[in-house]
């Protein structure tokens, strides 16, 4: 049988998302038809420990074009979305959430955006519907990722995205293990466009982020496009020991205006001082740490995942 290349491909990654994936995949696969361009879905189930894999192997048997890798154990959103980009084959590769936070109703919009020669295609949710907690830090985020990339951007959350084939071979391409898919993308693209899409509620389950694990990925985040921090850490380091030879300074000059008396007084400013610096000081080992720490992972050089197994049928294609 001829197998053919499917024009749109959607790279979903799944962790324990088993009261979502019915909706999601009925909604994906209207909008999909209604688009009426071949495509191939693909499922990257990231080790979940509920049905997610069963319930899609339940819609692979009744619908053309899926695949489904399953990783061995959990390796993250952004790894299961590498796993997909490298089994992916359509002109437009798609990004979206499991959880229906994106609505698979807009990908109409950004695959018409792709088509008008734009290689990488942003969004900005709309009303976002997260807690007052993840929209605060997603802001600041926001603003130090477009300050330390040089790409102005006004989200870069949002895994609803489109790119052109060519982004994502070069993504594949670039061998780290800890990066950020969207990030990524940009430092590849010329022509870059943003648009702005909806935004739900979680539709069923949890947020797989827990705060250390948002922690961990805007550390990913900041180390693995800049050296910006550390550049930063010197000047900080720098300031500080300037603002110590001063003090020190003036510390001397008043104990000889104002005499021993006032001295000793001073013991408690110089306390405060000692743990300014001290202080300072552990937030530079631990900014090194962050470095050191990715440098060594990235040096192991072990893969980024594990596949276990790949389901896919023999017709590659859907129409
Ligand atoms: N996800 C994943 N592996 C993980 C964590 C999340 O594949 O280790 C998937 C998850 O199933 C969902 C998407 O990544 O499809 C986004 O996760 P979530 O909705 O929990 O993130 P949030 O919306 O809170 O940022
Ligand atoms: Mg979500």
């Amino acid at each position: 049988m001829e197998t053919r290349k499917p024009y749109l491909s959607v790279v979903i990654p799944i962790f324990n998302e088993e009261d979502n994936i019915m909706e999601l995949s009925g909604r994906l696969k209207k909008v999909m038809t209604e688009m009426g361009h071949t495509y191939e879905i693909i499922f990257i189930d990231d080790g979940s420990m509920d049905n997610s894999l069963d319930i899609l192997k339940q819609f692979q048997a009744v619908t053309s074009g899926i695949t489904i890798i399953e990783f061995n154990r959990n390796y993250g959103q952004h790894a299961a979305v590498f796993a997909g980009f490298e089994r992916s084959s359509g002109e437009i590769v798609v990004t979206l959430d499991a959880d229906l936070q994106n609505p698979p109703e807009e990908i109409p919009k950004l695959v018409k955006k792709a088509e008008e020669g734009f290689e990488v295609i942003a969004t900005v949710r709309m009303k976002r519907k997260d807690s007052i907690f993840r929209r605060c830090a997603s802001y600041i985020i926001n603003r130090i990722t477009a300050k330390i990339t040089g790409v102005k951007l006004k989200d870069y959350g949002c895994m609803l995205r489109a790119y052109r084939k060519n982004i994502v071979k070069l993504m594949c391409s670039s061998k780290e293990i800890s990066t950020f898919i969207p990030v990524l993308a940009t430092s590849y693209a010329k022509h870059m466009a943003e648009i702005e899409v909806k935004h739900d509620s979680r539709n069923e389950g949890e947020s797989k982020y827990s705060i250390m694990r948002l922690i961990s990925l805007q550390f990913d985040l900041m180390t693995s496009f800049s050296i910006w921090p550390l550049r930063m850490l010197m000047f900080l380091g720098l300031a500080v020991s300037l603002a110590g030879v001063g003090f020190g300074i003036f510390l001397f000059a008043m104990r000889i205006i104002m005499g021993v008396e006032w001295a000793v007084n001073g013991v408690f400013t110089l306390f405060a001082v000692l743990f300014f610096f001290v202080g300072t000081q552990f937030l530079a080992f631990g900014l090194l740490g962050e470095y050191i720490g990715r440098i060594y992972s990235e040096v192991r050089r072990r893969p980024r995942f594990v596949i276990e197994s790949i389901y896919s049928r023999k017709e590659e294609i859907s129409y």
